[in-house]
């Protein structure tokens, strides 16, 4: 976008003129903020009307979580003028730092969501015409903080800086019916700017509104339809986004939610293709859609039911959603399959409910068994099942896991279709996870090989013959960056950290596959070993923990209330002072990410072998050029493949080992032999640790006793763990280590998610 900073400037004035009645003098940040991102949403106009008005084929990304994090410095900086945008405000004694204050757009959990922002990102900067389909939520995932150890969650009032970055799109608004009530859904259009190539692609969020404020017309034709009540609840339904990751809850909020959100998109979509004046038989022809997990695959029935309502047969109608349709696997862990009780969905939504009967009965007609192959049994409707029979391609997220999808979660479903069935390996937005965020390291690989690996990061591998020569200023810069981190987190956590330390890294969902408790007990372990003089040389390290839990999932509340209990014995031990801290990060969400994955010395990237479908904090670890200490597990397998397993730090069971261990599993039998791992796990029953409200042993039940004590391993992979750790502990700070690290950045090219979405466009969405 070209610049020009006076007329900039007037801009901004314009908009504090006419929504604020103020000027630049006169403007707060609130104000401002707004102010300069409508002044830019003034400018692109052209550039998203023309893609939006496109003629070519285009895919409908459906995902019931977008977490895109603040839009303002990545647009900015994709739209090509941060460094003028910054320049302009600073000539009228304003810093365009203060947008850090801005909150993110955390309208999702984790990876799932995230992967969705990557991905438009991605796409846009591809110029592969990529648009998101998703939901308002009024609020997003909670916000947290600590108190006395325990995590506790508030309301996440995202809304609070406005949304200059959304327009409200009135007149696409569509109804929604259930059966109990009908609602408007009202689209919030996004703009996903391309990285400096003039894309502009949409990201459209649907909100849900009483039908009272709908127009006339509309409201005519629904007229004894509509109960007063409706209209209180009907905003209910975008009201929140439910905080659970990796895990299914049955409650129909969320199915409602789940088809408001494609019924509307399919609405919208579906209207106008007709005004196209084509036959809905074409609508292959425009459109594809990619079901991202199994929230919205919803969307199949409701588009069958929509079809036949448009005059097409099932046996048509079935044809065009096989065609469209494709759906990515996201996990193994059946409490995150979605299933849905028959009852319940054909109550709230009985035409829908008849569509999935009509999917049912033809499967019924290929002849197949039907112990293997089902969509419906016993009352339970089995979305995965549903999305793998319609959709022409059914994806797994890295080698490892489509590999588990074929062989053991899907068997029965690949060996029927085995042509459906591609592996496309999850990636990152270079932009956000190196440009933005890490700047200096930015600038020294552009140094060294130019700028093309912002746009094709593969050719950080010309990085190679340069390592060595690169150490001095890598080193540099990441110890400013950890320098940064550590102010940050002074003023946010209120723990001293002195950049000196190991910054030993571990961000991500709380969840115990995830095996947050290995570092937990690991961290104990060397505590108590410095404590009993067995360990005289502890290099010091600072052991950081980022992670939300779901409000519900008691235990993995428990592990937070663990380690702030561990960073509390340990941070306020003067004998130890010295070797270690330990710190739970408050709050950790996209922004915090963007301080951290700059700033860290090992990533731990430790779940149980065959649980982590691919991850992507790893990949944004390694692009910023730090060696992972990690399992042979999701996309961890090919990083190793990629970097070299030498450059990594890996341990543990592997997928098969974990399938033998656990015929024969007796955690107790691993703690026996291991007087030092005794120690660290008797900490949750001994008193070491306060433990007001019993969650701590009942956490030491779930490792010992009670139905599949340790059902991860914790205990069997600890001995491993604690000696590659230990390794790298000693290891870290050489040249050697640094080495290693500036290997891994150099051969990141292949998880990014230009490289990602460019492989659906060919493989799945067959977009030119
Ligand atoms: C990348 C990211 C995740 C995903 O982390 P994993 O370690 O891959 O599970 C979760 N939350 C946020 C805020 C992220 O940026």
């Amino acid at each position: 976008m070209k610049f020009d900073q006076k007329a900039f400037l007037d801009g901004v004035e314009r908009v504090l003129h006419a929504e604020y009645a103020c000027d630049l003098k006169t403007a707060g940040k609130f104000e401002l903020y707004n102010a300069v991102s409508r002044a830019v949403m003034e400018e692109i106009f052209t550039d998203w009307n023309n893609e939006k008005n496109s003629p070519r084929r285009r895919c409908g990304y459906f995902s019931a979580e977008f977490l895109m994090g603040r839009a303002i410095y990545s647009n900015l900086m994709n739209l090509g003028i941060l460094d003028e945008v910054g320049a302009a405000l600073a000539s009228v004694g304003e810093d365009v730092k203060q947008f850090e204050e801005v909150e993110d757009a955390a309208l999702g959990n984790g990876g799932l969501g995230r992967l969705a922002a990557c991905y438009l990102e991605s796409a846009a900067s591809k110029d592969i015409a990529l648009d998101g389909y998703g939901i308002r939520y009024r609020y997003g995932l909670f916000r947290q903080t600590f108190v006395d150890g325990y995590q506790h969650e508030e309301g996440d009032d995202w809304l609070r800086w406005g949304d200059p970055w959304s327009v409200r799109v009135d007149r696409d608004a569509v109804l929604v019916r259930f059966a109990d009530q009908t609602v408007k859904a009202v689209p919030y259009d996004m703009p996903v700017f391309g990285y400096k190539n003039g894309v502009v692609n949409t990201l459209r969020l649907w909100q849900s509104e009483p039908v009272q404020a709908f127009d006339f017309a509309s409201f005519n034709e629904m007229k004894g339809e509509v109960k007063a009540t409706e209209n209180f609840n009907a905003t209910k339904i975008t009201d929140v986004l439910y905080p659970n990751d990796n895990t299914m809850v049955g409650k129909i909020l969320r199915l409602r939610q789940q088809y408001f959100m494609v019924s509307a998109s399919l609405q919208d979509i579906v209207r106008k293709f007709k005004a196209s004046g084509k036959s809905l038989r074409q609508l292959p022809e425009k459109w594809c859609f990619q079901l991202n997990d199994t929230h919205p695959v919803i969307a199949i029935p409701e588009l069958l039911r929509i079809l036949q309502t448009e005059g097409l047969s099932f046996d048509e109608a079935f044809e065009v959603c096989h065609a469209c349709f494709n759906f990515t696997n996201h996990t193994i862990m059946a409490e995150a399959l979605e299933k849905w009780d028959a009852l319940a969905l054909s109550d709230l939504l009985p035409d829908v409910y008849e569509q999935i009967l009509a999917c049912q009965r033809r499967l019924e007609g290929d002849g197949l068994d039907p112990n293997c192959f089902y969509i419906v049994r016993d009352n339970v409707i089995h979305m995965a099942n549903l999305a793998i029979y319609v959709a022409s391609h059914v994806n797994g997220v890295a080698e490892i896991h489509t590999n588990i999808l074929k062989t053991q979660t899907f068997k029965n479903w690949y060996e029927r279709f085995p042509e459906k069935f591609v592996n496309i390996t999850n990636g990152i937005t270079p932009r956000r996870w190196l440009l933005l965020n890490n700047p200096a390291l930015a600038r020294l690989a552009d140094k060294k090989i130019g700028a093309g690996w912002h746009t094709e990061l593969s050719e950080l591998k010309k990085l190679t013959p340069y390592l060595d020569e690169m150490l001095p200023e890598f080193k540099r810069i990441r110890r400013e960056n950890k320098e940064k981190l550590a102010a940050y987190i002074r003023a946010h956590e209120g723990v001293d950290l002195s950049a000196d330390f190991i910054f030993d890294v571990q961000v991500k969902r709380l969840h115990e596959y995830k095996r947050q408790m290995l570092n937990a007990l690991s961290v104990l372990y060397f505590y108590f070993g410095i404590k009993d003089g067995c360990v005289t040389d502890f290099p010091p390290t600072a052991f950081l923990f980022g992670a939300k839990a779901a409000p519900g999932y008691y235990m993995a509340k428990a592990v937070i209330k663990f380690i702030n209990e561990i960073a509390r014995l340990v941070n306020n031990d003067p004998d130890v002072a010295d070797r270690m801290k330990v710190v739970f990060l408050q709050n950790y969400n996209v922004s915090y990410a963007e301080k951290i994955v700059c700033a860290a010395d090992i990533s731990e990237q430790i779940s149980l072998a065959g649980m982590e479908a691919s991850g992507t904090s790893n990949m944004k670890f390694m692009l910023n050029g730090t060696v992972t200490l990690g399992t042979m597990d999701g996309a961890n397998v090919e990083i190793c493949e990629e970097a070299g397993r030498e450059n990594n730090y890996i341990f543990g069971a592997t997928v098969e080992e974990v399938a033998a261990v656990k015929q024969y599993y007796c955690p107790r039998e691993q703690v026996e032999g291991a007087p030092r791992l005794k120690r660290a796990l008797e900490t949750l029953v001994d008193g070491t640790l306060h433990d007001e409200q019993g969650m701590l042993r009942k956490l030491y039940d779930s490792m010992i006793s009670g139905y599949e004590p340790d059902r991860y391993l914790v205990l069997y992979d600890f001995a491993d763990y604690v000696r590659v750790k230990e390794q790298l502990l000693r290891e870290f700070g050489t040249d050697a280590y640094y080495r290693k690290s500036l290997v891994n950045m150099a051969n990141v090219g292949k998880f990014s998610a230009d490289r990602s979405v460019t492989e659906y466009a060919k493989l799945i969405w067959k977009l030119k």
